[in-house]
């Protein structure tokens, strides 16, 4: 035995297992032959506690423990010596009385009774591991239910029996007895609930299992018919010190667990040991006559076991109530946060995508795709917080123009999508957002344009395809101008393809000279001289021939590419005008006009521009005349500036379109305007008396009078119209019929020739 190759402790588990095989051999031979005085069974346990001893000595001197194992080891090594001493003592008490059951000698059972007690405290102060409050109660109340179980169990099939046997036990037999059931209940409930921790859980385990075996042979010793003393002796208790001889071998190869999840299941198993004494008495009542106290005692503690796993049932429900309803509530806040967007509380693309999905997958679903025009930059100007609250603020509108129709969303920074319930209402709501958005919102108060694509599929239909038609519409409409919306019709998506296509020639176009600049003249409307010009860009397209402004000047806005194709025109413009002052002096032609778009403005580089293309030409500031489309964004601070600044250095400034926007009146106020053109529309049907155009082209003119700024009337078509203008007091007008558009040289000819009739006359 015990190899020089084998570690130390399980030397002891081997000597020990010898030992309860040598029991059950001796034990055979015994009974068969009948040789050999009783007293020998006694000499078993005496030896196997020695070896237990020193089992846990060499284990505890071999392994560095924590001080925590080392408590509760040394503990168990203090116990395993008093117990071997009582044992010992009645081994000899056998030998000399030689009966089969010797009357345990009051020493012994003190020692015995030491040792118990001494391995109770072991098991007592090792940690469980519980850490919360709530976590502690429970276990309290746990391992009370599962040790009432246990004393049930032990007090009927043990101590009961054994008090009532012909041959009662001894006084210190039945002490040492009920001191050893006491640890059996106790270590059972205890390491149960051991979850980890420097003690091996397993090894616990173990020593815990020793109090089974304290109750087995109680339960053995007391059946009559068996004369269990001897094999009690022999067989049944040897296996203890096998038991600890294990444990140490267990703790010494230990890592160290992970905790884990305690015992849940003890209660229950409480509840049916404490179940069993009854079926006894349903099977067998009149053995239970017998002993009408101890039927008491039992039936009152499955009562009390009952009644506080009940206690246990209820407070472990509240529990997980409390912890399902916030659980419930942290994944409804989690969803929230996952499917809306944080700054304005719109469902967000994840969302509208399932609610699309849904509804497609039922009747069909509508779409309003939705973009705010010049978000950009308002951004960039005004900064992300004035851009963060006309977020908000149009997240409102975007709110009361659905309704009970249908859910907004925002899909990115200033792309939003309305999911309409019922097709019937699209035009509805998107009417409302038209109407919402006529005036300024927000803490700024700024107008916001937006352009709209309405669009149907029904059920069944792919989302993308249904995304892209409302995209598609959505094109058109920022195509046919600010501040409106577009029901998709079939063909759209190619406009809209085409758009997109444009945007990338137009870069080429750029690069490879396709731009150049048109002029039509402004005329006095008396002696239809020409006095100045406006630029227009065009875009020869190698295959489609010339394409208008009103076609690519969106798309360049959209990429971005108005900024190079503006100051293109800028300083082509600038370069023409320097041609024309020095061939014709400073007279001539007093104003060159290029079209100045929102992006440019926005532009940082813009101001820079201005004054390099003047410089570089050696222009006078007040040759150049911008002209501006109204809109909200003229009147952030930082766009309001750069024009001031400008205007400071005699550049001129010119609304266009003027009469179109909405707030005309309070810009004429702040902004810096030299001149205002007068829309088309308002020249049109003005010769016909129209009293629409002329009621509005007089307004304006007033208007402007009262500012101090002079007026060009555009779209000049016919005879009657001029003369109209004229008689409404207008001095300067545009249009086909004054002049088209026309190339620099074309002008100069015309300037020319104007000069040479001025000299001749
Ligand atoms: P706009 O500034 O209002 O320019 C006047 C537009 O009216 C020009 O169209 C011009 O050709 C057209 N027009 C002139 N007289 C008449 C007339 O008697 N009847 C009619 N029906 N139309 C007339 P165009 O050149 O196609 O330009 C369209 C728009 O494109 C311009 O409107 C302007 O807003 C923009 N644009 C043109 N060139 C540039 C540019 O270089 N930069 C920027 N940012 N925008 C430009
Ligand atoms: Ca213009
Ligand atoms: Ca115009």
């Amino acid at each position: 035995m015990g190899g020089s190759g084998t570690p130390p402790p399980w030397r002891y588990v081997t000597v020990s297992g010898l030992l309860v095989v040598l029991g059950v051999l001796w034990y055979a031979w015994w009974i068969v032959t009948g040789i050999g005085p009783a007293a020998v069974g006694y000499t078993l346990m005496p030896a196997g506690l020695v070896t237990a001893a020193a089992a846990l000595r060499s284990m505890r001197r071999s392994v560095g423990l924590a001080p925590v194992a080392e408590r509760f080891w040394g503990w168990l090594e203090a116990a395993c010596y008093p117990l071997a001493a009582g044992y010992a003592l009645l081994a000899v008490a056998a030998f000399r009385e030689s009966p089969q059951l010797p009357a345990m000698p009051p020493v012994s059972a003190v020692l015995v009774g030491g040792g118990v007690l001494a391995a109770m405290w072991a098991v007592a102060r090792v940690p469980v591991g519980v850490n919360s409050r709530a976590d502690r109660g429970r276990q309290g109340l746990d391992r009370l239910i599962a040790f009432l179980g246990c004393v049930t169990v032990l007090w009927h099939f043990g101590i009961a029996p054994m008090l009532d046997a012909p041959q009662p036990w001894s006084g210190p037999a039945v002490a040492t007895l009920m001191l050893s059931f006491g640890f059996a209940a106790g270590a059972i409930t205890k390491v149960s609930y051991i979850t980890g921790g420097p003690v091996d859980r397993a090894a616990v385990r173990l020593i815990g299992s020793t109090g089974l075996v304290a109750a087995a042979v109680a339960v053995f010793a007391a059946v009559p018919a068996f004369d269990g003393v001897i094999p009690a002796q022999a067989i049944c208790l040897p296996v203890m010190p096998l038991l600890v001889a294990l444990a140490a071998r267990r703790q010494h190869g230990s890592a160290g667990a992970r905790p884990r999840r305690g015992n849940v299941w003890l209660p229950y198993l409480a509840v049916l040991a404490v179940d069993l004494p009854l079926i006894e008495l349903v099977v067998s009542p009149v053995a239970w006559d017998l002993r009408e106290g101890e039927t008491r005692l039992v039936v009152a503690l499955a009562v009390v076991v009952t009644g506080l796993v009940t206690v246990r049932q209820y407070l472990s429900f509240r529990e997980n109530s409390l912890l399902l309803a916030e659980k419930r509530a942290s994944e409804a806040r989690l969803r929230h946060e996952a499917t809306h967007d944080p700054l304005t509380g719109l469902a967000n693309r994840v969302l509208f995508r399932e609610l699309l999905d849904e509804a497609l997958a039922g009747p069909g679903a509508t779409v309003l795709m939705i973009d705010m025009d010049d978000f950009k930059s308002v951004n960039d100007s005004l900064g992300h917080d004035a851009g963060d609250q006309l977020l908000i603020a149009f997240a409102e509108v975007l709110r009361s123009a659905s309704g009970t129709d249908g859910t907004p969303a925002r899909l990115a920074g200033d792309e939003f999508a309305i999911l309409i319930d019922r097709p019937a209402r699209g035009g509805d709501v998107a009417e409302r957002l038209k109407q919402a958005t006529t005036v300024p919102i927000g803490p700024h108060r700024l107008l916001v344009h937006v352009s709209a694509g309405l669009a149907t599929a029904p059920g069944g239909a792919a989302a993308t395809l249904l995304l892209r038609d409302a995209d598609a519409a959505m094109y058109v409409a920022k195509q046919r101008g600010k501040a409106n919306w577009v029901r998709y019709e079939s063909g759209m998506e190619q406009s809209a393809q085409a758009h997109v296509q444009l945007g990338g020639d137009l870069r080429e176009a750029l690069a490879g000279g396709q731009l150049r600049v048109v002029y039509q003249p402004v005329v006095r409307l008396d002696d239809r001289r020409i006095v100045g010009v406006e630029a227009l860009v065009r875009w020869e397209h190698p295959v489609q021939g010339t394409i208008s402004p009103a076609e690519f000047i969106p798309a360049a806005e959209q990429t971005g590419l108005i900024v190079p194709v503006g100051r293109f025109v800028l300083r082509e413009t600038c370069r023409q005008a320097a041609a024309w002052l020095a061939e014709f002096g400073p007279d001539a032609l007093t104003r060159v006009a290029p079209n100045v778009s929102l992006r440019q403005l926005h532009d940082p580089d813009f101001e820079a521009d201005v004054r390099a293309a003047l410089e570089d030409h050696a222009l006078p500031a007040d040759l150049l005349v911008l002209e501006l489309t109204e809109s909200a964004s003229l009147r952030s601070p930082r766009v309001s500036r750069v024009l001031h600044r400008l205007h400071g250095t005699g550049v001129r400034l010119a609304l266009d379109d003027f009469g179109t926007g909405e707030s005309s009146l309070s810009l004429l106020r702040t902004f810096p305007a030299d001149i205002v053109k007068l829309d088309e529309s308002f020249v049109d049907g003005i010769e016909r008396d129209e009293p629409g155009s002329t009621a509005v082209a007089r307004a304006v003119f007033q208007l402007a009078g009262a500012f101090g700024l002079e007026t060009i009337a555009e779209g000049v078509e016919n005879e009657e119209q001029a003369e109209r203008l004229l008689r409404l007091g207008y001095t300067l007008g545009q249009g086909h019929h004054l002049g088209r558009p026309m190339t620099g040289d074309e002008i100069t000819t015309i300037v020319a020739a104007q000069r040479a009739g001025a000299a001749a006359a």
